[in-house]
């Protein structure tokens, strides 16, 4: 669990990692079966995220956040994320 969490701290893109990899990251943090009903979105664009365009975690473990891997996403990481509440991370 915490070599998981630690993807957190690193606050960058995902490293290249299998799809088990991820399948597990995202069980972890309650994300795949949202993932798997294709309920999930990137919160700044709104695209339906999958395995094949998942770009980047942030938030926090307690508030996780996947972003599609479009650089403008990517790169709006930078910024407030605007559409999820407000919350600072
Ligand atoms: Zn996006």
């Amino acid at each position: 669990m915490l070599r998981r969490m630690s993807l957190f701290h690193k606050r960058e893109a995902l490293p290249a990692v299998s799809d088990e990899t991820l399948d597990e990251v995202l069980e972890a943090l309650d994300l795949l079966a949202p993932l798997e009903a294709g309920s999930l979105t990137c919160p700044t664009c709104g695209r339906l995220l999958t395995r094949a365009n998942i770009g980047t975690l942030s938030g926090s473990p307690s508030r996780p956040l996947v972003f599609c891997d479009a650089s403008a996403c990517i790169t709006g990481l930078r910024d407030p994320v605007k559409d999820v509440g407000g919350s600072t991370c």
